[in-house]
């Protein structure tokens, strides 16, 4: 597990547990919260529609076995139903926002009845977008459950009227793998349904995202030239977990990201231009486009890069950086190639011919 947000999690339930402390367990616990849901917001935001219903841990045990949109629906349906149906005895936020049409899913439940290829299905006709929507506005509203909980009712416990009314509600489906969960729920105190569906249960979840995505971007760039338009190597990238090169639909180059279509002008240019990578191209050390812009502190080092490519070709860069990253410790060129390109280049030159 995530060693900051397990910390966390055990500090929140440590302050939980005081009346003295409660408030601030509150306070931290919806800081997890944000945390992890800054997670999913970036895997939707960056990622393209169809690794939402890739399952590229089909066969494994464990949470990274679903796909992203299933799990971003299992997180939130299941808050859903413990704020809503089981601890508020309101309106659950699916309803309430006529959400399942909006996203197009054709269950209310929790999903843990789907199996195997069933989940790819299902994800694949979810609206990832709305689901997205439909996720942020469950967390606020369970948000500000939390905060409104007092300490005297953490003990609260649970009847077989609620189980009742759970099982009503359709949102468990009767399936074995399933219905385990309503004695599950009922089983526990609210201090005890805190502690797994509103953090421990997206931890593990958020995580198994993770593992998702990284391998999603890893299976990306299988193949695909390593040497990022701007000059940059994806083989030795900082960002290569999160991203699966510019040169694939996978691309979550922070850059990228900044702007609303995703892609970075440098790549496009290049596109424009049919060229492949700015180090082909005659303007590069005046360009001040895109990741080359004067502000960026990245600029001349990822020039300093295209230039050597110019030079010597991607088989030495590609060298040249394997002896950089053995010999020094850093995750963005510029600490050692400066902000100079020429200095920079010279930096890379000198490290080629040791
Ligand atoms: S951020 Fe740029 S260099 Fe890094 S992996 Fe993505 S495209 Fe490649
Ligand atoms: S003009 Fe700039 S961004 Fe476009 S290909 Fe040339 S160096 Fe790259």
């Amino acid at each position: 597990m995530n060693k900051e947000w397990s910390e966390m999690n055990k500090k929140i339930q440590a302050l939980l547990g005081k009346e003295a402390t409660y408030k601030d367990g509150i306070e931290l616990l919806i800081k997890l919260r944000n945390d992890l849901f800054e997670q999913i917001t970036q895997i939707v935001n960056g990622y393209p529609l169809q690794a939402f219903y890739q399952m590229p841990y089909a066969n494994a045990d464990g949470y990274h076995s679903k796909t992203l949109s299933y799990s971003i629906w299992h997180i939130f349906r299941i808050e859903d139903i413990v704020a809503h149906t089981l601890i508020a005895g309101d309106e659950q936020i699916l309803m309430a926002g006529d959400y399942r049409k909006k996203i197009g899913s054709p269950i209310i439940t929790t999903g843990n009845e789907l199996k195997g290829q069933e989940i790819a299905e299902f994800s694949k006709k979810l609206d990832i977008r709305v689901l997205y929507e439909y996720a942020k506005e469950v967390m606020l509203s369970t948000n500000s459950l939390l905060t409104n909980l007092k300490y005297s009712q953490m003990k609260a416990k649970y009847s077989d009227a609620d189980k009742k009314r759970l099982i009503e509600s359709g949102c468990v489906s009767p399936d074995e793998n399933a219905r385990w969960l309503i004695d599950y729920w009922c089983g526990k105190d609210i201090c005890g349904l805190i502690k797994m569906p509103f953090s421990r249960h997206w931890i593990m979840h958020v995580e198994a995202m993770l593992r998702i995505k990284n391998k999603l971007c890893k299976i990306a760039r299988k193949g695909v030239d390593p040497i990022a338009y701007c000059g940059f190597s994806c083989n030795h990238c900082f960002l290569s977990e999160w991203c699966g090169s510019c040169r694939t639909e996978y691309n979550v180059c922070s850059f990228a990201t900044q702007y609303e279509d995703k892609r970075c002008p440098n790549a496009v240019c290049c596109m424009e231009k049919n060229i492949d990578g700015c180090y082909e191209c005659s303007e590069l050390e005046d360009c001040t486009k895109g990741f080359y812009t004067p502000d960026n502190d990245g600029a001349a080092s990822a020039k300093a890069q295209a230039m050597f490519i110019r030079k010597c070709g991607k088989k030495a860069f590609l060298e040249v950086h394997d002896k950089l990253h053995e010999r020094f410790d850093f995750a963005k060129t510029q600490e050692i190639l400066g902000q100079d390109m020429n200095e920079g280049l010279k930096i890379l030159e000198r490290e080629y011919n040791k």
